[in-house]
């Protein structure tokens, strides 16, 4: 590639950006770990920028890196959850019984929780309700809370609407379909006996009431 090609240096204005690389260190479980992160750099004043598509394979890469990890979490996978509820870094170490500060090492990687707060992080990133309780026992108000649910809620009705699209093109499955109700609710009841008809059992149903009817979840009844 020529010159002519590279794009200028939006800080100097003088300068071409070339492809280069930067390495970020970690070190879960005492092993060194080594990620080649991809950037831009100025030939003259060496200003960095990294681009949409760099940033893309970045992100990839540093996932990647799990597979080293073992049953640690990773920085960003502790800020995931930090940021989904709109905490901060001091509100979510006093959630989880850490010290202040413990949040900012641990988004860092300068430490690594221990493992009983890496097994209640990993319980609380796979169950809102065992955030809510953790926050509530604390005392602190999970800024977001209510969006989630609503984030939870649009999900769900959109995989019944899937499940009741699915088998409405089955007529075994279309006279089962209980038209009463709100959309929401023939929605809710087609899944009920859908869900029945499918596992051949008995079935019941219930509403989840952390988020006000959020999750919709079968309980097998003993096939009496
Ligand atoms: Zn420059």
């Amino acid at each position: 590639m020529t010159k002519n090609n590279l794009p200028t240096c939006p800080a100097c204005k003088k300068g071409h950006l070339h492809q280069a690389e930067r390495i970020r260190e970690f070190s879960p479980n005492g092993k060194s770990i080594q990620v080649t992160l991809l950037t831009t750099r100025c030939d003259q004043c060496s200003a960095e920028k990294t681009l949409a598509s760099q940033q893309k394979e970045n992100l990839a890469r540093l996932a990647a890196r799990k597979a080293h990890y073992g049953k640690l979490l990773m920085g960003e996978e502790i800020l995931g959850i930090r940021k989904r509820y709109g905490l901060t870094q001091q509100n979510a170490s006093t959630i989880f019984g850490k010290g202040i500060i413990a949040f900012s090492r641990y988004e860092n990687e300068v430490t690594y929780p221990d493992d009983s707060t890496t097994l209640l992080l990993q319980l609380a990133i796979e169950n809102p309700t065992i955030m809510k309780s953790l926050a509530d026992k604390a005392g602190i108000e999970l800024p977001l809370w209510a969006a989630r649910c609503e984030d939870e809620q649009r999900v769900k009705v959109r995989s019944l609407t899937k499940v009741y699209d699915a088998a409405q093109a089955s007529p075994r499955h279309q006279e089962r379909y209980v038209q009463t109700g709100t959309a929401a609710h023939q929605v809710n009841n087609f899944a009920k006996v859908w869900f029945a008809h499918q596992v051949g059992t008995r079935q019941t149903m219930t509403l989840h009431d952390a988020c006000n009817d959020g999750h919709l979840t079968a309980q097998r009844a003993s096939a009496s």
